[in-house]
This record gives structure tokens, C-alpha cells and sequence, in this order.
């Protein structure tokens, strides 16, 4: 009989013994099903101890390991125990971010665990002509014969039927073709000068962890630069991580990396896939059979045996860090895995996030620069439109106007950018100040004219937009502000022969929605976009030509200091969407500010002279990058409640901080009532990584001691984005 000490999904910084007779240290790293309180529980075997730290008479046993699959690995359980100690979670809430539902509850995982590239074997092809009756079989080999390269592979998926494929296997009809992986499929283009230099410099550098920055404008060829890097890798028959920021991301470059590279298994792994599918995905990982995963950020806990190299696109992107439950970054994650794999990693961006900017212009990550755009065109040019003295029509000036007019006459499209959707922000009365407002939220309720509903876009609830005021009867109330539903109107009505297409998470929320809205620009079918940033990433428009940028000015004196940041970030991202073709293209923004130094830099496209400023004014308020932050946040129905304990938490905090460890005081946070709960966070910072992770460990242990810990909800978020 042996100890078998198993990580469960509970808030508890603890693992749990349980008794097996028939384990062996192989079983390190597999799933498990325990029986837990009055219920029963799966989780993951950590460690086989020579002892129990309770009377091992008191343990139970463990009710059934999941064999059928590999054990996951030691450098996967040396990842997520890191995850676990960085971010200060459970070990057992990690495994359970980390692996997908059905393998955890221990689920059979299908069989049919593989896609064979198939092709018609002469004797195949023989009995189509010959064999009489038909049959799935001989159906299959027929859609084969049809089809050539990898699309063979995709009728093989979608035919479903593993005994068909093993029948023709069987009779010799089709046989398996095993293709170099890193083979490539199409006509490769030949590599921009910068590019060449790129691989060059990658090529020459010695094997081993190593991490750059690729900061290349937008068009510049990145995406061409990883794929070069991974036919490297499946050449040498290494595994290649490839990690985008978003969902609606993925299905564009699975399309473009199965093109590449035809007989290479491609896995992709995100939240949005069905649980099969996910499971079955990690599986082929961790078997070593897949030889790109591709994914969102849980892709970046995918287990690897063959891992050659890490790829992170759009490296600054802010939803590479989890913002609930396990508060992870995969971006910091994705460079510490590959220094524990000791394999290189690269990150990707246009507007790398100051962190990584900082790092590359320090020395610890090496920097490699593309300037220009791959294709002819050159980048945009980019002009403020002084708005101050200007009579707005519904937010759209007369430049941006005749602008847009233009690109009418000439076929082109344009986009209308704007960050805010709805029809406006708020309905307010002009009599007696009365707005709309959350009842649960400190938000404001926003008009959507096209539901004729009012919305709270942070809790959700809403209801029919009122005939009155409330307040006072009067029944002039009027919608206050522009959203992108006011906009896509009167666009409407300045441009009536114009198609006008609103792209924002109303009109795009499903992937669906979002696919044919995208298919709908693609084919030519609309004139004018409006759309947030959902348009800013990664597409590419051939025929858009003129991006407008309105009410970008807000974000120059946001309260939070990363605002300017994100701002340029997306307008350099959301500008880049224009002329990315052989059409040169054209960025109006919309300011009172047109001297700002933020819009300067970005008329020039010098995002080092913003990265520049911005880390200056970082070092002088004391900001990360130059400082290190945690953030403990506690809500509770009544403030008073949450704020008590972050005063008490900060008592404990003053009690173990070291030297070098600034604890400041508990405040409300900015939106300070969500969904009925009162939110109050604390801060506290150090220089210093290691002195703040020190801290942490001991304030976390304390923490958890108090009493008032239980009563009510808080959580510590270690590098957070939000302040
Ligand atoms: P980024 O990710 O840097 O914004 P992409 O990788 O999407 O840029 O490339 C922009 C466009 O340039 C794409 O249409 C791509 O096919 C094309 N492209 C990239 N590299 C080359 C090249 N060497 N020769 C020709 N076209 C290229
Ligand atoms: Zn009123
Ligand atoms: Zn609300």
C-alpha cells in the first residue's frame, strides 16, 4: 500500500493523501477520482510520498486512475507548480485551469485518436472500377481519389467512420502517407530583406533558452517569420507553440499553418472548443504527436515532449493574462517555460508592451526589428483633425467626411474606429440631471437603440429604455454621447447609397456572426465599418483604405496609467488595418489635442519614441515596469465589510513587509459597485521581483488565517493589468 498525495480543485493551498495498493511511481502526473467529503472528486497525482503527514489509518483510497492516456510529464507538473507559487493560487485550481474537463474527471478519451493522411493505393483505385457493391469503405476511397493533399486528411476527419479507414487500410486499398511534417505546401514568397536578416540572426544563435523580441510594424511579415521558424523545428522534429491572443484569431492562422505545412498534425487548443475535441487536442500534445499547437492562452499549459520553440503573436496583447480565478499572464509564463525547456522563445508585436520593450532595450531579451511592410504598399499616413474649432456632425467632422466620400467614388472601404458600442453611453434628462444608471453596478446604463433596451455592459442586466424621466416626468430624455450604433446611423443617412456595416460584440456574438461579418468585408459587400476594437486585430482588408479615429481623446487622461499605452497600442493596430494592400492608405484622427505627444509618435509611426516617453514618466511616477505590484482585491455586499479587511490585511502586511516593500492604504476601487458587490483592492509594491515574492508567500499564509478571510470573497492579483 502507498501514500498518494493528489492535487484537487479546491481554494485550499493544499494537496491530499489518499492510500492506493496498486501504484507505482509511473503514475505520477495521472489523472485520479477521490472520494471527497460526502462526494467524490478528480484530480492529479503530484507525488507518491514515503510517508503521509496524518495517520495513514485515517486515509481513504483513491477510487480510479486514469490510465488510458500518458501521465502528465515532470517539467508539466514543474510549470504548473511554478504557476501555482507565482500567482500565489492553489496547486489543485491550476491543474484544473491547465487541463481540459474531461481528462481531469478521468473521462475515456476516444479512441480514434488520429487523422491519417490517406492516399488510393493502386489496388484502390483498381476497385473502383471493379468492386460492384458499395460501401462506406469503398464511398470514402472514391471522395480520396477525388481530392488530393491535405485535403484528404480533412475528408478522413469529417468522414468519422475509423472502421471504414481501417478496411481500407486492411485490403491494401489506401495506404498511409507519412510526409515529412516540415515539408512545406504552395509556392513560399521570398523573404523580405529584414526578414532574411530576422532568421539570420535567430539561425546564428546558439541552441538553448533564449528570448527575443520581434517588433515589427503591421504588414511587415511576422506572421511569415514564425512560420519560417517553425518548418525549422519540424524539420528537426520538434514540437512548435504557437500562442495568439484571441479566439477569433485562431481560425485564420490554423488555416494559414495547415496550409503551410500539410502533413504537419496541427492542434489548436481554446476555451471555445467542444470538450472532445480540447481533451483529444492536449492528448495528441502530450503524446507527442501533434506538431504546432496553436491556442489562446490556456494553450500555453499544453504538455510538449518535443518542444522546439514558443511563439507568442500580438505579445503585449492584454488577454494573455487572465483577469479571474488563477490571474496567470501566458505571455511571462510562455518566456519562463521556455527557459525551463531551455528552448527559444519568441514574442511578436507591433507595439510590444513596455515589459517586454524594456527588456529587449536592456539586453535581457534580444531585439529584432522589421521596419517596413513586406508587400509594396507603405505604412499609412497618419494626420490629427483638429476638432476644437470644428461643428461636429454627430462626432464626424468634415474632413473625415470628405474622406470617406472619396473612397465611395473610388470603390474603396473605410472605417469608422470607435471604442465605445451601443447607441450612446447614457440617457440622461435635460431638466433634471437624471441619467440612466445601473441599480447594481457604478456604471451607466447605455442606450441600444436598435433593441430599443438600455444596457449595463458590466453586469448585463437591462430593461426598455424609458418614455419619461423617472425623476421628474419629463418626457424630452435624451441619449447623451455617441456609441457605435449612433454612428453606423448617421452614417447611413450622410452616405444613403453606402453599404454601412457596425462591427462590435453586439452585432458580432456569436463566432459565426462574426465570421460572416468578416466574410461580408472580405467579398467587397460593405462601404463603411464601424467597428471597436474587435477590427483592430490581425486582419487584413485589401480594399480598406481610410481608417477615422473618434473619441480616441479620452484615453489621454484615463485615471489608469496603463490608458495612453493601450491607446496607442490599438490605434497603431486599428491604423494598420489600412492599405495593407497595393492601395496606400490613410489614418484620421479625430482630437482637440492634435499636439500631443502620444498622437505625434504615432503620426510618425515611431513607437520607440512613445515606448520611450512612456517608460520615462513610468520611472518617474514609480510604475511597473520599474516597480513590481500585487493587488489584493476583496467585495463584499456592503463596502464598509471589504475595506475593513483590507485594513486588516494591511496591518498583517506592515507586520512581515521587508525592506524595499511599500504597502499603501486601502481604497474603493474606481468602479467601485459590480453586480451588487462592493469591490475595495489593496496595493503593494517593491522594486524588486524577488523581494515582492518573498512577501507574498508569508502575507498570503497570514492571510489566510484570519478569520474575516472566510467571510467574504478576495483574491490577490500578482502583475496586474488593471490598477
Ligand atoms: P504582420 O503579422 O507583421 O502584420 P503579416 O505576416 O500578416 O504581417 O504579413 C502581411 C502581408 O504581407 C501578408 O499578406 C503576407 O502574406 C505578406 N507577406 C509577408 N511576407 C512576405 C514576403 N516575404 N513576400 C511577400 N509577401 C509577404
Ligand atoms: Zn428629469
Ligand atoms: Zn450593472
Amino acid at each position: 500500500m502507498r501514500i498518494v498525495r493528489v492535487a484537487l480543485p479546491v481554494p485550499l493551498p493544499q494537496v491530499f493523501d489518499y492510500t492506493a495498493t496498486d501504484v507505482s511511481d509511473t503514475d505520477i502526473g495521472r489523472c485520479v477520482r477521490v472520494p471527497f467529503g460526502k462526494g467524490e472528486k478528480s484530480g492529479l497525482i503530484v507525488a507518491l510520498p514515503p510517508a503521509a503527514e496524518v495517520d495513514p489509518a485515517r486515509l481513504k483510497p483513491v477510487r480510479h486512475i486514469q490510465r488510458e492516456v500518458s501521465a502528465l510529464p515532470a517539467d508539466w507538473l514543474a510549470l504548473v507548480g511554478f504557476t501555482a507559487r507565482y500567482y500565489h493560487a492553489p496547486l489543485g485550481e491550476v491543474i484544473a485551469l491547465a487541463l481540459p474537463p474531461g481528462l481531469r474527471r478521468a473521462d475515456a478519451i476516444a479512441d480514434r485518436d488520429h487523422d491519417p493522411l490517406l492516399a488510393p493505393a493502386v489496388a484502390g483505385l483498381a476497385a473502383l472500377d471493379e468492386v460492384k457493391r458499395d460501401s462506406r469503405a469503398l464511398r470514402l476511397l472514391r471522395a480520396l481519389a477525388g481530392h488530393g493533399g491535405a485535403a484528404r486528411r480533412s475528408i478522413v476527419r469529417a468522414w468519422e467512420d475509423g472502421a471504414a479507414v481501417g478496411e481500407l487500410l486492411r485490403r491494401g486499398w489506401a495506404k498511409e502517407v507519412r510526409r515529412p511534417a516540415a515539408e512545406p505546401g504552395g509556392i513560399l514568397p521570398a523573404l523580405t530583406a529584414e526578414q532574411q536578416a530576422a532568421l539570420d540572426t535567430l539561425a546564428a544563435a546558439p541552441d538553448g533558452f533564449a528570448a527575443w523580441l520581434l517588433q515589427g510594424v503591421t504588414g511587415s511579415g511576422k506572421t511569415e517569420v514564425y512560420l519560417r521558424l517553425a518548418q525549422r523545428e519540424l524539420a528537426a522534429g520538434r514540437q512548435v507553440l504557437m500562442l495568439v491572443p484571441e479566439i477569433a484569431l485562431t481560425p485564420q492562422l490554423e488555416a494559414r499553418v495547415a496550409a503551410r505545412f500539410p502533413a504537419a498534425e496541427v492542434v489548436s487548443l481554446h476555451s471555445a472548443l467542444a470538450e472532445g475535441a480540447r481533451s483529444r487536442g492536449f492528448v495528441r500534445a502530450l503524446e507527442g504527436h501533434a506538431d504546432i499547437v496553436l491556442g489562446t492562452r490556456l494553450a500555453v499549459f499544453a504538455p510538449l515532449p518535443r518542444l522546439g520553440l514558443i511563439l507568442v503573436d500580438e505579445e503585449h496583447d492584454a488577454s494573455y493574462k487572465q483577469q479571474e480565478g488563477v490571474r496567470y499572464s501566458a505571455r511571462d509564463l510562455a518566456v519562463w517555460r521556455a527557459r525551463q525547456r531551455a528552448v527559444p522563445v519568441v514574442l511578436g508585436s507591433a507595439t510590444p508592451s513596455l515589459e517586454s520593450w524594456q527588456h529587449a532595450r536592456g539586453g535581457r531579451y534580444r531585439h529584432l526589428v522589421l521596419a517596413h511592410r513586406a508587400l509594396a504598399s507603405a505604412l499609412p499616413t497618419v494626420r490629427c483633425v483638429d476638432t476644437r474649432r470644428l461643428k461636429l456632425d454627430e462626432g464626424l467632422s468634415p474632413a473625415l467626411q470628405a474622406a470617406i466620400g472619396e473612397r465611395l467614388a473610388r470603390g474603396e472601404q473605410s472605417l469608422v474606429f470607435l471604442n465605445r458600442r451601443g447607441y450612446a453611453p447614457v440617457l440622461s434628462c435635460p431638466a433634471c440631471g437624471w441619467v440612466s444608471t445601473c441599480p447594481h453596478c457604478t456604471a451607466n446604463l447605455v442606450v441600444h437603440l436598435a433593441d430599443r433596451r438600455v444596457r449595463c455592459h458590466h453586469c448585463g442586466c437591462d430593461g426598455p429604455i424609458p418614455r419619461a424621466c423617472p425623476s421628474c416626468g419629463n418626457q424630452d430624455i435624451q441619449p447623451f454621447g455617441r456609441g457605435t450604433q449612433r454612428i453606423e446611423a448617421r452614417l447611413g443617412e450622410l452616405f444613403p447609397e453606402a453599404r454601412v456595416l457596425r462591427i462590435d460584440r453586439d452585432s458580432a456574438r456569436t463566432r459565426a456572426q462574426w465570421e460572416a461579418l468578416l466574410a461580408t468585408i472580405a467579398a467587397g459587400e460593405a462601404d463603411i465599418l464601424v467597428g471597436t476594437q474587435m477590427m483592430a486585430k490581425g486582419h487584413d482588408f485589401p480594399k480598406l483604405t481610410l481608417v477615422g479615429v473618434v473619441g480616441a481623446d479620452a484615453s489621454l487622461h484615463a485615471a489608469d496609467f496603463r490608458a495612453p499605452e493601450r491607446l496607442f497600442q490599438q490605434l497603431m493596430q486599428v491604423g494598420g488595418r489600412a492599405g495593407r494592400a497595393q492601395l496606400p492608405g490613410e489614418v484620421l484622427i479625430q482630437t482637440e489635442y492634435p499636439e500631443h505627444p502620444l498622437y505625434r509618435c504615432l503620426a510618425r509611426h515611431d513607437f520607440d519614441a512613445f515606448a520611450a516617453l512612456a517608460l520615462e514618466e513610468r520611472r518617474q511616477a514609480g510604475f511597473p515596469p520599474l516597480t513590481h505590484q500585487a493587488m489584493l482585491r476583496a467585495d463584499s455586499p456592503a463596502l464598509d465589510d471589504a475595506v475593513a479587511f483590507l485594513r486588516e490585511a494591511a496591518r498583517v502586511a506592515a507586520q512581515c513587509a521587508p525592506e524595499g516593500l511599500q504597502v499603501y492604504d486601502p481604497v474603493p476601487m474606481r468602479m467601485t459597485r459590480l453586480a451588487r458587490r462592493e469591490r475595495a483592492q489593496l496595493l503593494v509594491e517593491a522594486g524588486e521581483r524577488g523581494v515582492l515574492q518573498g512577501f507574498l508567500g508569508e502575507w498570503m499564509t497570514a492571510l489566510r488565517a484570519l478569520r474575516t478571510a472566510r467571510e467574504l470573497r478576495w483574491n490577490l492579483d500578482v502583475d496586474p493589468l488593471e490598477v
